[in-house]
């Protein structure tokens, strides 16, 4: 690709063959000759966590069509992303893949899947909108180096020395690149931080109750503004689930500076406060004075309750009616304020991201060119961007690379006019 063709034609390369990357190459394939793109990839095979997201399924993107809402899931990239949701969001997402002929379903919470229930499906769809349409790819074709001169960009590569008109940079959350990149450019990072895991904890509450999931909890972290509701999984390690994991993002950053060492307070009934829980239980009490606690049960996991119990007030076989007021009170403190120790986290291995990555500042958000060098685009998870799970992140690859494509095609045509 080193020489500018006679028709003056322009080259692109794109580095890094994930999802950003192709999702860019797709939609400058359907503006400009395919065979002016190239995509260099380091490793063997390309979009590798497509075919590993979703637990295999690829979860492609989420159900929110409003972009002021959307934004709201995007922990880092919130204010940014704004504007390039209101050109292309989740419906150009799941439009574009079904004109490829990819069919997506929704599930009740809202994630969104190819009708196949296999990422494999998503990989050739990209595939087929770019390698079969003429993109060239080189795989095992790591960039070591780059830099700009006499209006063109010199890449090297471990298969050789290239040249091309613009660059889209895709390469995820390779720290490596970034090197690189922060060598070439002047642009700055944020450093690295796990996002999206789950908590480990020993509390006694949930021995031998993994498996177990809290349909709606409030879930506090100590000492911060960090709240989420939604459900919690017991896994054998501690605790999992919606509610967990959009704390894990919020809070990446939060969480590291704490070694994740920290303690949470969970609500196990957000709908109730205190009193609430109190009040509930001196009902129960007033009609069913012959029960005992074990035997009623706030719509709660029924071993669950029992362990909640046990580790209240001990093995309480007294009937509702004999019980003393202050056991009432600290079983309504348990349901409604539950204090856990957090020691540590593990990886949720369904989807996870990096938290950090190229500094937004000097990003321009209409096409995610460079402020600093103009023909240097990026996208995907590269920049400083990043969703709690549910399809958001691959959103923010799909819109960052179609964004890029448009700002490319922009370049190349104002390149080319002033030759
Ligand atoms: C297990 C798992 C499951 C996930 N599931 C989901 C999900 O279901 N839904 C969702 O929305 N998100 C999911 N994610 C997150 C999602 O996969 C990422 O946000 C997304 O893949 C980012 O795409 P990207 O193109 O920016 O980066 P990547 O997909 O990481 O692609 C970057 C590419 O660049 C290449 N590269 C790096 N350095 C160089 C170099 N120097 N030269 C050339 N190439 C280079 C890499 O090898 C890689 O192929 C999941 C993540 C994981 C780890």
């Amino acid at each position: 690709m080193a020489e500018i063709k006679a028709d003056g034609q322009r080259q692109v390369a794109i580095i890094g063959g994930g999802a950003a990357g192709f999702f860019c190459a797709a939609m400058l394939a359907e503006t400009i000759d395919a065979h002016n793109i190239t995509i260099f990839e380091r490793a063997e095979n390309v979009l590798q966590k497509v075919k590993i997201s979703g637990g295999g399924r690829c979860n492609v993107t989420h159900a929110c069509f409003d972009p002021k809402e959307l934004v709201k899931n995007y922990p880092r990239g919130t204010k940014e992303l704004l504007g390039p949701f209101y050109t292309f969001d989740t419906s150009n997402t799941t439009e574009w893949f079904n004109k490829q002929g990819v069919s997506i379903k929704t599930e009740s919470d809202g994630r969104m899947f190819p009708i196949s229930d296999s990422s494999q499906t998503i990989i050739d769809c990209l595939w087929k909108a770019t390698v079969l349409k003429g993109v060239a790819l080189k795989t095992r074709c790591g960039v070591k180096q780059f830099n700009f001169a006499h209006n063109r960009w010199f890449i090297s590569t471990d298969k050789g020395e290239f040249e091309a008109d613009a660059i889209m940079v895709a390469t995820g959350s390779s720290q490596q690149f970034w090197n690189i990149l922060g060598h070439a450019t002047n642009h700055s990072f944020v450093a690295p931080v796990p996002s999206l895991f789950t908590f480990n904890t020993q509390a006694n509450l949930f021995q031998n109750l993994s498996g177990v999931a809290i349909q709606n909890a409030e879930v506090k972290i100590n000492n911060s503004k960090l709240v989420s509701t939604g459900p919690v999984l017991i896994t054998h390690w501690g605790l999992s689930g919606p509610a967990i994991l959009k704390l894990s993002a919020w809070g990446a950053r939060w969480l590291n500076e704490k070694d994740y060492q920290f303690s949470i307070t969970v609500n196990w009934k957000p709908t109730w406060n205190k009193h609430q829980a109190f009040d509930w239980l001196m009902d129960v009490k007033k009609h069913h004075p012959k029960k005992k606690l074990a035997t009623i049960n706030p719509e709660l996991p029924t071993r669950f309750w029992h362990s909640l119990i046990i580790n209240t007030l001990g093995n309480e076989e007294r009937l509702l009616a004999d019980l003393p007021h202050l056991l009432y009170e600290k079983i309504a403190t348990a349901l409604t304020a539950y204090p856990i120790e957090i020691t540590g986290k593990s990886t949720f291995k369904d989807e996870f991201v990096t938290a950090g990555g190229l500094a937004l500042q000097k990003i321009d958000f209409k096409n995610f060119q460079s402020k600093l060098h103009p023909g240097l685009f990026f996208g995907g998870e590269v920049l400083n961007i990043d969703a709690i799970t549910g399809g958001f992140n691959f959103q923010a690859a799909w819109t960052s690379g179609f964004l890029a494509a448009k700002g490319i095609e922009q370049f190349l045509i104002k390149k080319h006019t002033s030759a």
